[in-house]
């Protein structure tokens, strides 16, 4: 059975299927949907990314994958992935989704690189574009205690999760500590704007002062690892003490 919902921004085309459904919105195709998503609640994620990277999405495909099987064989990754963006195909697909949180920052993510490879084209480079979508899209923390640990690879060498000598993890996790060191240096989404058509390293040393990008974010990650487990001062600890016994008499 079919339903038209008309609005005066949307054209919402749904269809009804058991447990999944194919709907087109503004920004994409949906495929065989989970029941918990609405073409509504798709688009006004949409949206925020649009208006967070000033960008009108050309229409992409998004697929729900039903078993991780179907998945692992359409992505070919070497890695454990909840989704992946084809630029060619100009298509999204999922990994089974438990649910819309478990959704919501995957898709933020996807859409990141769907908008990286329509408006930016090769002006983010390979090194910055998973740290640019955990960033901007999904907000993945790094885990710069464990990072301090390692042996760190250049982060202007890096590739690709899935080719990367040093893992996906350390790929993810370096490249969003870079786009963290940038983002604290200078102002990034001033030098987002200023790179639409040039490469954005170009500005990096002019706007941010980072000549030297891998020194610069070995010693971000040192710093920050830091911050983890500063030694308590004997002026702290007393102060702690004392904070102890005053919860202890009331
Ligand atoms: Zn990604």
């Amino acid at each position: 059975m079919k339903r038209f919902t008309a609005s005066l921004f949307l054209l919402l085309v749904q269809t009804t299927n058991g447990h999944a459904a194919s709907f087109k919105t503004n920004c994409c195709n949906v495929e065989n949907a989970p029941e918990w998503l609405s073409s509504y609640t798709l688009s006004d994620i949409a949206t925020e990314m649009e208006s967070k990277l000033h960008w009108s999405i050309r229409r992409v495909k998004v697929v729900f994958h039903n078993t991780n099987q179907s998945f692992a064989s359409a992505s070919n990754l070497n890695f454990i992935a909840a989704a992946f963006f084809s630029p060619s195909r100009q298509a999204i697909e999922f990994s089974p989704q438990k649910d819309l949180a478990e959704f919501t920052p995957t898709f933020r993510h996807e859409l990141v690189h769907v908008i990286s490879n329509q408006k930016f084209k090769d002006s983010i480079p390979r090194w910055l574009e998973e740290g640019f979508a955990n960033y901007i899209g999904s907000k993945r923390k790094v885990d710069y205690k464990w990072l301090a640990k390692q042996s760190l690879p250049k982060a202007s060498q890096l590739s690709h999760p899935s080719t990367d000598d040093g893992g996906s993890k350390m790929h993810y996790q370096l490249s969003t500590a870079t786009v963290e060191m940038i983002a604290g240096t200078c102002n990034f989404d001033d030098l987002l704007m200023l790179a639409t058509g040039s490469k954005l390293t170009n500005y990096l040393e002019t706007f941010c002062k980072i000549k030297d990008l891998d020194s610069s974010v070995a010693e971000w990650v040192v710093k920050k690892s830091n911050g983890y487990a500063v030694p308590l001062s004997p002026i702290n600890f007393a102060f702690y003490l004392w904070m102890i016994q005053i919860s202890f008499k009331k």
